[in-house]
C-alpha cells in the first residue's frame, strides 16, 4: 500500500505525456491548479453552449449562439486596416455578415470561398438591426458538420489554454481512465442510479444540456460522493487509530467539581450539564476521547471545559488548556484561578513570554505534578514541556487544526483525552467535513437572562452621533468596545488607523476614559490595557481585532465596529458576542462607508436580523462557499474538485456513515470493496490516510 497502484500510473504521469502539451502548456495548466492528468478528469465544465443545428439565425433571439448552413456571398475587405473585414452569407431565410478584425485575407478567401456552402457556428448579435457574427467558433464543410457537438461544455480557461486545447486534453485523459473496482456500497449506488466511475466521468464531460451541469446530475453526484467518501475515509482511519490506541480511565469523584459549582454565582445550564456528562462518559471509558464541543459565542464553553479538567485532576492527573492568543490564555487563568482555589487546585500559565528561571521553575512543578491545570498558548505543547500525568488536553480553538495536527496534539500525553472547542458555530456539513474524525457535543442553550443585543448599522458620516451616544453611556457607568478594521491588510497601517481613532475619542470623551490595544503592542502593555478595561478603569477600549475571540467583560454593553462591511459574518458575530453578557441591554453599532457592495449590504442585514450563530454560519456558507468559511489552507480540509458542500451537504453525511461502516466491516481494507477504496484514496491524493494504512 505504500506505493501507488499501477493502474493509476497513466493518470499521474507528467502532463507533457499528453498530445500537444509541452512545458509551456503544462505550466499554464498548473496555473489552473492542474498538476497531473488526473486533475483534468476532475476539472468539470461549469457552463455549456447550445449548438444544435438550425435553419436560420432568425430562429434565435440575438444575442445567442447559433449553428447554420450558409452559402458564402461576397467578401468586403475594409477600406482602412483598422476597420473589420466582412463576408456576406445567406442561410435558409436571411442574409447576414461574418465579421473579422485584424483579418488575414488569404486565410479568409481560402476558408470562405464565394459561392460554396459552409456550416458555421458562433454568436449572432444585432448591430443597427442587422445580424452579424464576429469571429465564428466553427467554419466547416457540410460533410464535417458532425464535429460540432449539440451541446458544448465550457471549462475554466487561462492564457495559454484555449477551449479546444482543454477539450482535447480532457478527451485524451478520459481515454486513459481505467475501469476501477467499485468502492461505493452497491445497494446505495443502485438506489441513487449512479453510473460506474469511468462512465460517470464520460457523462460529466459530455453534458447534453444545462441539467447535466447541475450538482443534482447523478454522474456529478457520484463523483462528488467519491471525493467526500475518500475524505471521510481518511477521517475515519484517523478516528479508528485513536480509538484503537489504549485510553486512560479518568473517573470523576465529583469532589472538586462540587466545590467549584458551589462557589459559582450561577447554575450550569441544561446543555452544560448534558455535554459535561458526555465528556465525563468518554473520560471514564478506556477509549481515548476525541471530542468537539460546538457552541455559540457566550454559551459557556469555558465552564464545561473546566469541569472536564477537574475530572482529570480528580482522577489524580493533570489537564492542559490551550488558547489561541496570549490575552485569552491570561483571561482563562484569571477566571479559572479563583474557582480553582476554592478546591485547592493549582492552575498555572505558560506562554511564549515565560523565560529563564521562572520558566524552568514552572516546568519543574509541572513535571512533579504540583501544577494541576496548565493554561497557555501553543507554548504548552513545545518540546521540553513534560507533564507528570497528562490526562486531558483542551484546545480552545481559533485557527482550525487539521486532522494531522490534532493527532500530534493527542500524542503529547500518552493516551490523553482531547477536547476541541470551536470559536464559532459552523454549519453541519462543514463540521462533518472538518471534524468527521471526532465525536461532537453541542451547547445549544445560552445561560438564562440574556437580553438580545440591539444591532443597528449606519454610515460612518454619523460618527458624531455615535460619540454622543457613547458619552451618555459612559456617564451611566457602561463600557464599550470600539473595533477598528483590518483595511489595509497591514498591521502598521491598521495600527495608525486605530491610534488616530484613539486620539479622537480621547479628545472627545476624556483622557482617562479611553484605552487602546492592538496587535503590534508590547505584550505587557497590551495586557495592562485589557486589565484596565476589565477592572473598569477604562470605559472605552479601542482595539483592532485582537479582541475578537473569547474576551469576556460582562460590564461592556456597547460594541462599535468601524468599516463593518470589511468583516466576514463569522467575525462580526464573534465581535458582537463580546457584549450582551451582563444584565444591561447591549447594543452593537455597525459603521460602514458607503457605497456598500451587494455582499456588504447582505452581511449587515443578516447581522441585524439574527443572533443565532448557527444560522449566521449557514448564511456565511451560502454567501462565501466552503473554502472561504473554513479557510481551506489552514483547515486541513482538502480542495474538493467536484463536491459542493453547499448543495451536496447530505452526501457528506452519507459518506461519513459509509466510511465508518466500511472500517468496521473491513478494518484492514482487504475485501474487494476495501481494496477498491484503497485505490480511491490514491486517486484522491489522501496521503494522510495512506500513511495511516501503511503504518497499520
Ligand atoms: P464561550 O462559550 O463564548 O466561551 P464563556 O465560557 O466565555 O462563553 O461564557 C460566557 C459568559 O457566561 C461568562 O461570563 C460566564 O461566566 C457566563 N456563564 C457561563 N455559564 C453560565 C451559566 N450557566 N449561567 C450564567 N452565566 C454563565
Ligand atoms: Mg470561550
Amino acid at each position: 500500500m505504500s506505493t501507488r497502484p499501477e493502474i493509476l500510473f497513466p493518470l499521474f504521469a507528467s502532463l507533457e505525456t499528453l498530445g500537444g502539451v509541452g512545458a509551456k502548456t503544462a505550466k499554464a495548466f498548473n496555473g489552473l491548479g492542474i498538476e497531473a492528468p488526473r486533475d483534468l478528469l476532475f476539472s468539470l465544465p461549469y457552463t455549456g453552449t447550445d449548438r444544435r443545428f438550425r435553419a436560420s439565425v432568425e430562429e434565435v433571439r440575438a444575442p445567442a449562439t447559433v449553428t447554420v448552413e450558409v452559402e458564402i456571398g461576397r467578401h468586403i475587405p475594409p477600406k482602412v486596416r483598422s476597420r473589420p473585414y466582412r463576408v456576406e452569407v445567406t442561410d435558409a431565410l436571411t442574409t447576414f455578415q461574418l465579421v473579422f478584425f485584424h483579418a488575414n485575407e488569404a486565410w479568409l478567401t481560402r476558408h470562405l470561398p464565394t459561392g460554396q456552402r459552409r456550416v458555421i457556428s458562433g454568436k449572432v448579435e444585432l448591430f443597427d438591426g442587422i445580424a452579424q457574427m464576429v469571429h465564428p467558433d466553427y467554419i466547416l464543410r457540410p460533410v464535417e458538420a458532425g464535429q460540432i457537438p449539440d451541446y458544448e461544455p465550457g471549462y475554466h480557461l487561462t492564457a495559454g489554454i484555449s477551449a479546444r486545447a482543454m477539450v482535447k486534453s480532457i478527451g485524451e485523459v478520459l481515454a486513459r481512465a481505467p475501469v476501477l473496482g467499485e468502492w461505493i456500497d452497491p445497494e446505495f449506488k443502485k438506489r441513487e442510479h449512479w453510473p460506474d466511475w469511468q462512465a460517470a466521468l464520460a457523462m460529466v464531460h459530455a453534458p447534453k444540456g444545462p441539467d447535466d451541469l447541475s450538482p443534482a446530475f447523478p454522474a456529478r453526484r457520484r463523483l462528488a460522493y467519491d471525493e467526500f467518501f475518500a475524505h471521510q475515509l481518511t477521517l475515519a482511519l484517523a478516528r479508528a487509530k485513536v480509538r484503537r490506541g489504549k485510553g486512560r480511565v479518568s473517573r470523576e469523584s465529583g469532589d472538586l467539581q462540587q466545590k467549584v459549582l458551589a462557589a459559582l454565582p450561577y447554575k450550569p445550564t441544561g446543555a452544560q450539564l448534558r455535554t459535561g456528562r458526555e465528556i465525563a462518559g468518554d473520560m471514564a471509558s478506556g477509549k481515548r476521547m476525541n471530542r468537539l464541543l460546538q457552541g455559540d459565542v457566550g454559551s459557556g464553553k469555558t465552564l464545561v471545559a473546566f469541569m472536564a479538567l477537574l475530572i482529570a485532576v480528580e482522577a489524580g492527573g493533570q489537564g492542559v488548556m490551550m488558547a489561541p492568543t496570549e490575552i485569552l490564555a491570561r483571561q482563562h487563568l484569571e477566571s479559572l484561578r479563583p474557582l480553582a482555589e476554592t478546591a485547592e487546585v493549582v492552575v498555572e500559565i505558560l506562554t511564549g513570554r515565560d523565560k529563564g528561571s521562572e520558566r524552568a521553575a514552572k516546568l519543574d512543578a509541572l513535571k512533579r505534578g504540583d501544577i494541576h491545570v496548565l493554561v497557555g498558548t501553543h507554548a504548552v505543547f513545545q518540546k521540553g514541556v513534560d507533564f507528570h500525568d497528562l490526562r486531558l488536553a483542551v484546545v480552545d480553538e481559533q485557527h482550525r487544526f487539521g486532522v494531522a495536527q490534532r493527532m500530534e496534539l493527542g500524542a503529547k500525553g500518552t493516551a490523553s483525552d482531547v477536547l476541541v472547542m470551536t470559536a464559532t458555530p459552523i454549519p453541519r456539513s462543514l463540521a462533518l467535513a472538518q471534524y468527521g474524525d471526532m465525536d461532537v457535543s453541542v451547547l445549544d442553550e445560552k445561560p438564562p437572562g440574556r437580553l438580545p443585543v440591539k444591532t443597528a448599522s449606519m454610515p460612518v458620516a454619523r460618527l458624531e452621533e455615535v460619540v454622543e451616544h457613547l458619552r451618555r453611556a459612559i456617564s451611566e457607568g457602561r463600557q464599550a468596545y470600539w473595533v477598528c478594521p483590518l483595511v489595509e491588510e497591514s498591521e502598521v497601517v491598521d495600527k495608525i488607523a486605530a491610534e488616530e481613532r484613539f486620539a479622537y475619542l480621547r479628545a472627545e470623551l476624556g483622557e482617562g476614559a479611553v484605552g487602546l490595544v492592538h496587535g503590534q503592542m508590547q505584550p505587557a502593555t497590551k495586557d495592562a490595557g485589557m486589565a484596565d478595561f476589565q477592572a473598569g478603569k477604562i470605559r472605552v477600549l479601542v482595539a483592532t481585532t485582537v479582541i475578537e475571540v473569547g474576551v469576556d467583560v460582562p460590564n461592556a454593553s456597547i460594541m462599535v465596529i468601524e468599516r463593518a462591511e470589511h468583516f466576514g459574518l463569522a467575525q462580526l458575530h464573534q465581535l458582537r458576542g463580546r457584549v450582551g453578557r451582563g444584565a444591561a441591554q447591549s447594543t452593537c453599532l455597525l459603521l460602514y462607508q458607503p457605497p456598500l457592495t451587494e455582499g456588504g449590504t447582505k452581511r449587515l442585514a443578516v447581522m441585524r436580523e439574527t443572533e443565532d450563530g448557527f444560522r449566521i454560519a449557514e448564511e456565511d456558507l451560502e454567501m462565501r462557499g466552503a473554502g472561504d468559511v473554513i479557510g481551506t489552507t489552514q483547515s486541513g480540509l482538502p480542495k474538493f474538485w467536484v463536491g459542493d458542500l453547499e448543495h451536496q451537504a447530505a452526501l457528506m453525511e452519507v459518506a461519513q456513515k459509509d466510511a465508518r461502516k466500511l472500517l468496521v466491516d473491513d478494518p484492514e481494507l482487504t475485501s474487494d470493496r476495501g481494496r477498491a477504496a484503497r485505490v480511491l484514496l490514491w486517486l484522491m491524493r489522501q496521503d494522510e490516510a495512506i500513511r495511516l494504512i501503511s503504518v497499520g
